[in-house]
């Protein structure tokens, strides 16, 4: 029997508890070789008095298992503790996240049945580096930060994922025509690196028409890589034009530590009511079990998910007026498929 791998589990806040115990329970079912370390983050621990929303033991299960499975937290808006998701980042140097938007017709309605995109957002620098002042008492300023060993760093990744994945074309998106030395720089260093690549295809979109002509012919792009809060933006959009927000996963890799959890928030509206889809965050562990070098683990999973929608089991976000299933019954499909 192969050792097991230990990572490090949070179930964060909101609707987080809820789909991580789902996700837990078919990961337990396909067999998967993890020993988990549960941490507490998010609301509670900032509640206890602690500003940064993790502990030092937390930082120290981190630091050693080097992997994190996360549910979503609930970050104030507008004011109070700083983004966690960003200092975990920033902190855990997790350099590129990488988010798969795929249809998964005509099983989940969409309009756009042949997307299959997967977006690149630089993970540590832009504007999320959180840089602000206040300058005057009406005047505040945000600070947008692009260096070029971190573009190098992510547009050289992008062209090695699409490489890795037999991936033809890379697109970057970034609006370059105001922003000239920021996104000018990340757009120049794209140009550069992409040389270094003539087996891919390569293009530049301006983010607005880019972003406008993913919601119209998605399935014109493959891998698209582009600065941090471009990349936020877009993949929500993309997730959302498969179906729902809920279905799509996220990896965040780093040299040596790599985080995997869905794309979307705690989601407080459903909160506690047992409804929310844990397809995302399915996607998360997918991916984490091939980073863990179990990916035939990833693989039966991903197929009794898929058999499990191809069933007409779905929840009600991607259900459209049709019968739907709570968090826990979705899980339970899933586990009769494995
Ligand atoms: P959200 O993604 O939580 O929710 C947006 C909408 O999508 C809501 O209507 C919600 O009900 C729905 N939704 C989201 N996930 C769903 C799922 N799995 N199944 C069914 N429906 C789902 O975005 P928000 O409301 O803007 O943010 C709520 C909180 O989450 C904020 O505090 C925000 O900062 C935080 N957030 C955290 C992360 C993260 O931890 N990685 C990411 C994004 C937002």
């Amino acid at each position: 029997m192969e050792q097991k791998r230990a990572i490090t589990i949070a179930k964060g806040d909101g609707i987080g508890p809820e789909i991580m115990d789902a996700t837990l329970k078919i990961l337990e079912h396909a067999g998967a070789r993890i020993e988990p370390e549960f941490i507490e983050i998010g609301e509670k621990v900032y509640l206890s008095g602690n500003s940064s929303g993790l502990t030092e033991e937390a930082w120290e299960s981190l630091r050693r298992t080097k992997v994190f499975f996360k549910g979503p937290i609930t970050t104030p808006q507008g004011g109070g503790y700083k983004s966690l998701n960003v200092t975990i980042r920033k902190t855990l140097g997790l350099f590129a996240n990488v988010r798969p938007n795929i249809s998964y017709a005509p099983f989940v309605e969409t309009k756009h049945p042949d997307m299959n995109l997967v977006i690149i957002r630089e993970n540590e620098e832009d504007l999320y580096a959180g840089i602000e002042h206040q300058q005057t008492p009406e005047v505040v300023q945000c600070l947008k930060l692009i260096t070029r060993p971190g573009s190098e760093k992510i547009v050289r990744y992008a062209f090695d994922y699409a490489r890795q994945n037999n991936r033809k074309k890379v697109t970057c998106f970034t609006k370059d025509n105001i922003m000239k030395l920021t996104d000018g720089l990340f757009h120049k260093v794209f140009k550069e690196v992409a040389e270094e690549y003539p087996d891919i295809e390569t293009e530049h979109w301006t983010i607005d028409i880019g972003m406008a002509k993913i919601a119209d012919s998605p399935q014109d792009f493959d891998v698209i890589v582009m600065p941090n809060l471009y990349g936020d933006i877009a993949s929500d959009v993309a997730a959302q034009i498969t179906g729902s927000v809920g279905l799509a996963g996220s990896a965040n890799i780093g040299d040596q530590c790599a985080m995997f959890e869905a794309i979307h928030g705690s989601a407080p509206d459903i909160a506690g009511k047992g409804i929310a889809n844990p397809s995302g965050l399915i996607h998360g562990a997918i991916m984490m079990l091939v980073h863990i070098g179990q990916p035939e683990i990833a693989s039966r999973v991903h197929n009794a998910w898929l058999k499990t929608l191809e069933d007409g089991v779905h929840t009600g976000d991607i259900a459209k007026g049709k019968r739907s299933v709570g968090t826990m019954e979705f899980a339970e499909a899933v586990m009769e498929r494995l």
